[in-house]
């Protein structure tokens, strides 16, 4: 250990939060502010780690250093650690780095015991009494590990007495019963020596850190494992002391609306957690001002303080002791997204916060939550299980159990969710027209959840209390039954499934939303396009504010119920006139649908890419197929490996006449639309999964020739970059190329040589549950693998043709910090899900503002 484990609340630390913990920090900087704080010091964060590695009793040095600062606390306060007359009473209170809220334990009245008790004034015996008992079960809980149930039983016992009889409260009698519980439990008093309470409760808020709870929520939360807990011994004060004495929590603003004016509840007579305990009700904060207009005000002016001090929302914790006024905690306060909205507005416009800094102050990801329907919160719930909350919002339907029957009951009009164990790609046509899809298996990426999260529906994904039986149709939840046809509802924003038809709410649009976009608008670099495929998504996009369309699937065009079958006869056909002829029926279609998107994106660039999927994913299981030719047929495109088979523009490459046919819709398309609206669509024509420059070539040829069959127009001809060979040949691709667009998903799978449909919920999911992998690389671009190969793409591209546009289409393209990581390799737009466009908005001008910290890569 080094010279320095303790700080008292004055003097200064240079490690500040590493080395104090948030609580301990905050209670140096309200101290340094001169706001009214119990006085006390903080065994540091360091003093932890030692302790955890060396587990037993603290060592001599610390406990002489404990000994020391203690001497110095009674100096100050006047009163006497142990001195029965006059008594000194402390916490040991746990708070890490991070804050992890009732995730470790703090211990009140240290240093009460029987000789404090004897000595009392009688006016001060009873509260006395009252913090005694509180330390017994306390201490006995964290110090000695009791069951907090053998406390709670005989104080129930001792209340049922006192209602019996009122006004006898015979808190001693309580005492005595909690001795004894002690007692027994561990076979020796409790301890009356205050040292030894002190000593062994920092010994045990230590070992807090690693309680079971603690180390889950660490997991989740992503804190990491080896920061260990400050503890800070804190003076007491008394909230329980009398009538004008009282404890509570606050909030400097709303942190559900945003509305200014403190939020907030006390308690008179009570102490520490009885506030959150709930077996009193406690009292809205603005009642204070009728009972204790003194220390009202004086909640007001430090809340007021703190705020300026932090520029931010605090929610602190206060004690009011005989009418005297204390602050115990502050920290930054949680918030919904609608509050943080108006936060960041109303401070601008106090003059707390810049522009800037208010647009870099709200999680990017969190604005979602107020893009999607949501439930009714008045409504009443019947909650039978929680999954992941793999897409936000809610979605209402009856329970359908594959994909056929979901596409077959919503095309007569009815709202589904689609249940099933997982989904896959062949579900498409079940998920397209769903509400919400709910899976048993599965992660946060699993197909059903990247689907849902691109379609903009609600998904609840990994829900292991579902059973579904396919058989018999019927889910079971628990001891609950959902049959097929029943209502369900799903919330994707919390994860839970709900029997029955729950009332939804549109979301309300939030003008502070607005002013916040608009504010990044002006900062950001990058344009943000969206990924859309009908007319419906484009005009969202739209609103939601994408500047383009950067990723156009086609194949979802081919998957519609009344294509299908001539799809089907077009693969299967065995002439090149029956193919001619069906590719003749698709083409009026395709081009209706690309008029459609066209004219939802007039004056804005839609970016077009070719049919992708291996033919296969159209024609239906061999085995259901009466007819033998047809079924010989299915079987002969069969490919062991689909996925690295003949797709993207392999298969235009092998099957000319079906690129030749997509590119006739989009020009008669685009000029239809220019004959309409007077303004002749932005297109840009996107080859998939291009390796070789031959290819690329090939079909630059084919486009040109193509349009210039069709009359000619003015286009841009481009790729897809999602091979590791696309990117190492950028430089070459870029002859023929006038964009490029990283397809980061397929690019993940290809470089990590990992499927992620086989990853998720399987090998992926224990590496980052063991740790082996911090975040899921199809969630968050793998910056030093996938990553370095887009900026060996970028450079090699524009050095071949310097005004190349590039720009990024995966799932990543709405990834906050894969949005900062495009930012800092210069790329020119990034495109994601219509939903998430503000979010994408935002992201890019935090990327902006927070360039300074991008990442570099190393050696590089
Ligand atoms: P948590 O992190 O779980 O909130 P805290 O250490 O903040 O735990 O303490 C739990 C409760 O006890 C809080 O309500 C706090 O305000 C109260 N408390 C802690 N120390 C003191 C003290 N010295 N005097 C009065 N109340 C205290
Ligand atoms: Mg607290
Ligand atoms: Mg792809």
């Amino acid at each position: 250990m080094t010279a320095k484990l303790i700080y008292d609340f004055d003097e200064h630390c240079e490690g500040g939060r590493a080395v104090l913990g948030g609580k301990g920090l905050g209670l140096a900087e309200m101290t340094a502010l001169h706001l009214p704080v119990p006085r006390g010091f903080t065994i540091t964060t360091e003093a932890c780690r030692h302790h955890l590695a060396n587990p037993g009793s603290l060592p001599a040095e610390l406990l002489t250093e404990i000994e020391a600062h203690l001497l110095h606390l009674e100096e100050t306060t006047g009163q006497g650690f142990g001195d029965p007359t006059n008594p000194l009473l402390v916490s040991v209170r746990s708070g890490g780095p991070v804050s992890m809220p009732g995730m470790m334990e703090t211990i009140l009245n240290l240093g009460m015991n029987d000789a404090v008790i004897a000595q009392a004034d009688p006016s001060a015996v009873h509260f006395l009494l009252d913090d005694y008992r509180r330390l017994i079960q306390m201490y006995g809980d964290v110090v000695a590990g009791i069951d907090g149930a053998l406390f709670a039983e005989a104080f129930d016992a001792f209340e049922a007495i006192e209602e019996g009889a009122p006004g006898h409260d015979d808190l001693s009698a309580l005492v005595d019963t909690f001795k004894d519980v002690y007692k027994t439990a561990t076979g020796s008093d409790f301890p009356q020596d205050p040292h030894e309470q002190l000593f062994t409760a920092v010994a045990a808020v230590f070992d807090s850190w690693n309680a079971p709870r603690a180390q889950v929520y660490r997991a989740q939360a992503g804190i990491p494992e080896d920061a260990g807990t400050a503890a800070n011994v804190v003076q007491m004060v008394f909230g329980n002391r009398d009538s004008m004495s009282a404890t509570g929590v606050c909030f400097s603003r709303d942190p559900a609306t945003g509305q200014p004016g403190l939020y907030g509840e006390f308690l008179p007579e009570a102490q520490g957690e009885d506030i959150v305990a709930g077996t009193r009700t406690p009292l809205p904060v603005i009642e204070m001002k009728k009972i204790l207009p003194e220390a009202h005000a004086q909640l007001v002016a430090a809340v007021a303080a703190l705020e300026h001090h932090y520029r931010d929302v605090q929610d602190v914790e206060f004690t009011v002791e005989s009418g005297h006024f204390y602050l115990l905690q502050t920290r930054g306060a949680k918030r919904t997204a609608t509050a943080a909205l108006r936060f960041a507005v109303d401070m601008e416009s106090e003059g707390l916060l810049t522009r800037n800094e208010a647009v870099q102050r709200i999680d990017s990801a969190q604005l979602e939550q107020l893009l999607h329907p949501t439930i009714d919160p008045k409504a009443n719930l019947v909650v039978v299980a929680t999954g992941l909350s793999a897409s936000p919002g809610a979605a209402c339907g009856v329970a359908i159990f594959d994909a056929d029957t979901a596409a077959a009951r919503a095309a007569d009009g009815e709202d589904i969710v689609l249940v099933r164990p997982e989904t896959t790609a062949d579900d498409i046509h079940g998920l397209l027209p769903a509400q919400g899809i709910l899976t048993a298996r599965g992660g946060m990426t699993s197909h059903a959840a990247v689907v849902a999260r691109g379609l903009g529906k609600p998904c609840v994904a990994g829900c292991a209390a579902l059973d579904i039986d396919l058989d018999a149709r019927i889910a079971k939840i628990g001891d609950a039954v959902l049959r097929e046809g029943d209502p369900v509802t799903i919330n994707g924003s919390t994860g839970e499934v709900i029997l029955g038809l729950a009332p939804l709410v549109e979301p309300e649009p939030d003008a502070n939303l607005a002013t916040i976009l608009e504010w990044a608008d002006g900062v950001r670099r990058m344009k943000v396009y969206a990924n859309a495929d009908t007319p419906l998504d484009a005009d969202r996009s739209r609103k939601h504010g994408a500047e383009g369309i950067g990723l156009c699937r086609t194949e979802h065009m081919f998957m519609a119920q009344d294509r299908l079958p001539i799809v089907r006869e077009m693969i299967l056909a065995l002439t090149m006139e029956e193919r001619m002829a069906a590719l003749a029926q698709l083409l009026p279609m395709q081009q209706s649908d690309f008029e459609g998107i066209f004219e939802a994106m007039v004056g804005l660039p839609v970016t077009i890419r070719l049919l992708d999927p291996p033919l296969h994913e159209f024609l239906p299981d061999p085995s259901e197929v009466e007819d033998v030719k047809i079924r010989e047929r299915i079987e002969s495109l069969r490919e062991a490996n689909p996925m690295l088979g003949t797709r993207g523009c392999r298969l235009g490459i092998e099957r000319p006449e079906i690129y030749e046919m997509q590119i006739k819709a989009i020009v008669r398309a685009a000029l239809a639309v220019e004959k309409r609206t007077g303004v002749l669509p932005i297109v840009e024509i996107m080859h998939p999964l291009v390796a070789f420059g031959s290819e690329l070539e090939r079909l630059v040829e084919l486009t040109a020739r193509t349009v210039a069959e069709e009359g000619g127009m003015e286009y841009k001809v481009g790729t897809m970059i999602e091979l590791p060979r696309a990117a190492l040949r950028a430089g070459e691709l870029a002859e023929h190329a006038e964009f490029f667009s990283f397809g980061t998903n397929d690019l993940t799978q290809t470089t990590l040589g990992v499927s992620r449909d086989d990853a998720q919920g399987r090998f992926l999911t224990f590496y980052l549950q063991h740790g082996l992998l911090e975040t899921d690389p199809f969630q968050t671009i793998d910056v030093e693998g996938v990553g370095e190969l887009v900026r060996t793409a970028v450079k090699r591209g524009r050095a071949t043709r310097p005004s190349i546009e590039i720009g990024i289409c995966g799932e990543h393209g709405g990834d906050p910090a894969s949005i900062a990581f495009c930012e800092s390799i210069g790329l020119d737009y990034v495109s994601c899900s219509p939903f998430r466009v503000p979010v994408a908005r935002l992201a890019a001008a935090q990327a902006v503002l927070s360039a300074g910290v991008a990442y570099v890569p190393a050696g590089g």
